[in-house]
């Protein structure tokens, strides 16, 4: 009899902190730890903290009733054009969520969502595909997020919030309450850097530093 396998698509830093929340989740669905594997399409370890690495052809081969990924790398981007190859594969994305995220009131969650430990999503939230909202994010009432958005670690995303698509939001950024019909808009694209403080509309493709955040000038040398 065949049977779903499971894989953390990514053996970096992110895929890592993934892998033991994947396995957790297979664990209390009482589906067998030894069918979840990384794909990584450069690592050459054969294992890495217990779980097989393979290389996507090899996943792709194996006979089973079901491929499910999560596509576990932080580059927004990157998870878009590996989603693609994988919808066009027949494979199904999968969803990781740990056990205490907290989900309130009409949360729409796009798919192959990751939400990390204490992550929060209050009430009226629409989210697209594949969003990543790593450890003690939140994300707060009435906020739109588009497809392939990230949130590193201790975002707070605060209501009436529209992020648009592949927009990366770094760690411990705080982005300020939009009104209802008037939202603070993060551009598709942008780039939040971390720990900024977010007051105002962010155009897409920009890269906003600093508190109160600005866009990003490099320095030129003399
Ligand atoms: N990777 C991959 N296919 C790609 C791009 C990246 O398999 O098209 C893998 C890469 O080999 C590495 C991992 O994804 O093992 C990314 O790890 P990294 O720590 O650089 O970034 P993060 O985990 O934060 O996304």
């Amino acid at each position: 009899m065949k049977h779903g396998v499971y894989a953390v698509y990514g053996a970096g830093g992110c895929g890592r902190g993934v892998m033991p929340l994947a396995r957790e989740q297979l664990r209390r669905e009482g589906i067998p730890v030894d069918r979840l594997v990384f794909v990584d399409d450069e690592h050459h370890a054969a294992s890495i903290n217990g779980h097989r690495v393979l290389r996507y052809a090899n996943f792709l081969a194996i006979d089973a009733d079901e491929h499910r990924v999560a596509l576990a790398l932080a580059h927004g981007a990157i998870r878009a054009r590996i989603a693609e190859r994988c919808l066009s594969d027949g494979l199904f994305p999968w969803e990781v969520i740990a056990p205490n995220v907290f989900m309130m009131d009409d949360v729409e969650l796009g798919e192959g969502a990751i939400l990390s430990p204490f992550v929060t999503l209050t009430s009226n939230i629409r989210i697209g595909r594949h969003f990543h909202a790593n450890l003690y994010s939140y994300v707060e009432h009435d906020c739109v997020i588009g497809d392939f958005v990230t949130f590193a670690p201790g975002v707070k995303c605060n209501g009436n919030v529209v992020i648009e698509d592949h927009a990366y939001i770094g760690a411990g950024a705080v982005i300020r309450q939009g009104r209802p019909g008037r939202p603070l808009v993060i551009g598709r694209g942008a780039v939040v850097g971390m720990g900024a403080v977010v007051t105002r509309d962010v155009p897409p493709g920009v890269t906003v530093v600093g508190n109160p955040a600005r866009p990003l000038v490099k320095e030129r040398a003399c």
